[in-house]
């Protein structure tokens, strides 16, 4: 048994700099011994390339060289967490373990078994806000409910934003010598995990001045590269939330900042409503009848519908793990409207895809689109898929990109009917909802 330590876990914070547990770990009053668990609950549902692993891959190999170069490491593990932490206090001296908070249903779970655990063995567990600014019920009405519409959440949040306070930025590289000496922790390769590389990269995440200061004008605009990049960062916690809202205050860009807003409001909605992981916010909307077919799925993933922006954004979906937030929203209200599939199977679709997928945000997305979920679109408000294309991509340079057989006889014909399809999905709501 070595001297006492202090364990911090990475989890959906991997970075060094302005991470705020990582930061309190380092004020303790025991060496820091860095770790990271590969989840096998969370592996084993993933394809073996999956590009989100070889991005958490490549991200901690970074980081642990940037320890190794202070003397120190980055012990990675491979299982279950409960049977890593026994291990762990077998192997170190363990005093107390610091991370960062995770709220998804899965991660509250894991880590009050983990915590429960440590706690018989008299080791505290310690948890703090990182990856957002506001969390759980801080915005909140004064009556003390959750807020289930976007613009009074976003209202009061901004009243209790204050920017020397939220956005204080945790320096780190100064305090490393807290970290335990020691540059032989346990490494694993991306093949020790059952995985090989993906040939889709995470792409960086861009928010120079002019893209945020011209954000409102392009990000419409599928052809256009005019949005950040940032979800699979925000996601991961490659970039630090804060620094990222320092920015939009920066450049004055109200919209860009409300995106943001946007992503806290839905991660506060599925921590109040844990249910509408897998149910709808809108009870009625469960009594849907679903027609699910299969061929039809099949059709839609391929992004073979005979309707050029839904298949150009399945495409691109498919190519490379990303879809842009307009075409998004058209694929999942075709989805759910046009072809009357259950909004589920579209969720569990670009979570298996998405390199930016986030519980909270793709379930309240898809929710949004069925028209179920909270502040959502009225279900008759039906996103026509040709008009679409003459709002969004009217000369039609982002579907060229993604279907290069547009305006052959190999281009398939439309699938549905635009009315038909349109008239069927109104009755099957009205049905349901009447009842
Ligand atoms: C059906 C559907 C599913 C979606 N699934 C996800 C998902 O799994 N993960 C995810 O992060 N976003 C999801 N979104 C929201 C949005 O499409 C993406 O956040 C955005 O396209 C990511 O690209 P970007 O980083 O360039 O965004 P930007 O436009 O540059 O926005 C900056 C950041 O703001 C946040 N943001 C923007 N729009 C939204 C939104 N509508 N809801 C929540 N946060 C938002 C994201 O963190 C994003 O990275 C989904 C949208 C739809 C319609």
């Amino acid at each position: 048994m070595t001297d006492k330590v202090n364990v911090f876990w990475f989890r959906r914070d991997l970075r060094l700099d302005d991470n705020l547990g990582f930061f309190k770990a380092l004020h303790g009053k025991y060496p820091v011994l860095p770790i990271f668990i590969f989840d096998s609950e969370i592996l084993n549902e993933l394809p073996k390339d999956d590009a989100r692993v070889t991005f958490i891959f490549n991200t901690l190999q970074k980081m642990r060289d940037a320890l190794q170069e202070k003397g120190s490491s980055l012990a990675m593990y491979q299982g279950k967490p409960l049977d890593i932490y026994k291990q762990l206090i077998k192997d170190f001296d363990v005093q107390n373990v610091i991370t960062n908070h995770d709220y998804e249903v899965y991660a509250q779970d894991r880590d009050e078994e983990i915590k429960t655990f440590l706690a018989q063995k008299d080791i505290d567990f310690y948890t703090f806000k990182d990856q957002v600014i506001f969390e759980k019920n801080e915005v909140v009405k004064d009556n003390g409910d959750p807020y289930v519409v976007y613009t009074p959440y976003k209202n009061k949040w901004k009243a209790a934003f204050n920017e020397d306070k939220h956005l204080k930025i945790h320096y780190t590289s100064q305090h490393l010598d807290a970290l335990i000496e020691h540059s032989r922790l346990p490494n694993l390769s991306l093949s020790d995990i059952g995985f090989t590389k993906s040939s889709i990269e995470v792409p960086s995440y861009d928010v120079r001045p002019t893209l945020i200061q011209e954000y409102e004008n392009t990000r419409n605009f599928p052809a256009v590269d005019g949005t950040s990049h940032l979800g699979p960062h925000l996601r991961f916690g490659t970039v630090s939330v804060r620094k990222m809202m320092r920015k939009a205050i920066s450049e004055k860009n109200e919209t860009f900042m409300n995106e943001l807003i946007w992503r806290e409001f839905f991660m506060q909605i599925l921590w109040h409503f844990p249910k509408t992981q897998h149910n709808a916010f809108r009870s009625k909307y469960d009594r849907i009848t679903w027609r699910n077919n299969e061929e039809e799925f099949e059709k839609w993933k391929k992004g073979e519908t005979g309707y050029l922006l839904v298949d150009a954004g399945m495409r691109e979906l498919n190519k490379t793990g990303y879809m842009h937030n307009r075409v998004r929203m058209l694929v999942a209200s075709f989805l759910c409207k046009h072809l009357l599939i259950d909004w589920r199977w579209g969720e569990a679709y670009f979570a298996e895809k998405l390199l930016d997928y986030e519980q909270s945000s793709n379930v309240g997305n898809w929710q949004w689109a069925a028209g179920s979920g909270v502040d959502a679109a009225p279900y008759f408000r039906i996103f026509n898929p040709i008009t679409q294309v003459d709002k969004f991509d009217k000369d039609k340079t982002y579907i060229r990109k993604w279907i290069p057989e547009f305006e052959t006889d190999k281009y398939p014909n439309k699938m549905v009917d635009h009315k038909e399809a349109r008239e069927r999905c109104l009755k099957v709501y009205k049905e349901a909802l009447a009842s």
